[in-house]
């Protein structure tokens, strides 16, 4: 296996489906009434939150616990990072704790990139979010999550069509699963209003449109993408909130244009009204929830996967 989790890219074909593979015989054990394996005991993860987080940084912290690792939760608020600490200072710090993961999200991207290749830390570095760059984690737990809908929950997703929905300029949640899909076989369509879809997409493995309801239909899956407002996305980029709706939403009326068996999937949070709206949220095919279920399991193999048995080494 890999040791540092930086990019989706990061997972070739066959590590990709090991990921998934270890997912989903560990999600079984969410259904057991003790939930702990032995794995990583004596271990040590580190999550190193820079930036606001729910569902990722308790599902990594759940992921490690299960996995019975020691694990040590820092964020920047409420830390030395607020009286100007550098980067720099605060994984030495970490390194002399003994952290033998360290799981971090920055609003920089490339900051994960930076802690794995300067030395400053030992460990394996797992990207859980940077700037406007990478979520390799989410778009796992996206592809399990697909898998489990419509691949029978193993192989590939050869074919699998999935529409990403919105605010790809902002998104890492977009980039990554762009990246993973399209290694998983899956042919991915991305959907946006002109000013949202980043220079050189013409390099990504996709398609892209301009018209959600012409995708609709020819969707398995449609992914919604939050507008990120603190990333600046309603400054400009669209004439207000409620044409961004007329255009880019999700309500009952365009879920009506997906076959029959299609998805809808959201990273969270929803900003519910813009992007989606409360029915479709809310809806029996909508598996946002389910997506963060799954997404210890795949965040406890992808642990797993890079650290058991490692004990140094560039390939472990
Ligand atoms: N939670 C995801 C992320 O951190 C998606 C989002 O914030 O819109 O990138």
């Amino acid at each position: 296996m890999i040791r540092h989790l930086l990019s989706a890219a990061d997972l070739d074909h066959p590590q990709a489906l090991r990921v998934l593979d270890t997912a989903a015989e560990l999600l079984a054990l969410a259904d057991r009434p003790i939930k702990k394996l032995p794995t990583l005991r004596g271990r040590t993860v580190v999550n190193l939150f820079f930036e606001d987080s729910t569902r990722t940084r308790i599902s990594f912290e759940a992921a490690a616990k299960r996995l019975s690792a020691d694990v040590i939760t820092f964020s920047a608020k409420g830390s030395s990072v607020s009286k100007g600490e550098s980067l720099k200072d605060t994984a030495l710090t970490l390194q002399a704790l003994g952290a033998d993961a360290v799981i971090v999200r920055h609003q920089s991207s490339g900051a994960p990139h930076r802690l794995a290749t300067s030395g400053w830390v030992d460990g394996s570095v797992i990207n859980a979010g940077d700037g406007t760059h990478e979520h390799p984690t989410q778009a796992l737990l996206d592809a399990f999550t697909l898998r489990r809908h419509l691949a029978g929950g193993t192989g590939d997703l050869d074919g699998c069509r999935v529409t990403i929905v919105g605010d790809v300029l902002h998104s890492r949640v977009a980039r990554s699963n762009a990246l993973l899909l399209s290694t998983l076989g899956a042919e991915v369509t991305l959907v946006a209003p002109p000013t949202l879809l980043p220079v050189g997409v013409q390099t990504w493995p996709v398609a892209t449109s301009y018209d959600l309801d012409g995708s609709l239909p020819k969707s398995d899956a449609v992914m919604m993408l939050r507008v990120q407002r603190e990333r600046g996305a309603a400054g400009g980029f669209f004439p207000s909130p409620r044409e961004y709706s007329r255009r880019y939403g999700i309500d009952a009326r365009r879920m009506a244009l997906l076959p029959e068996h299609a998805i809808v999937m959201h990273p969270g949070p929803m900003n519910r009204g813009v992007e989606i709206t409360a029915e479709v949220a809310d809806h029996p095919r909508s598996v946002i929830v389910e997506q963060v279920a799954n997404g210890v399991a795949v965040r406890m193999a992808v642990l797993y996967l890079l650290l058991s048995g490692s004990e140094g080494g560039q390939d472990r």
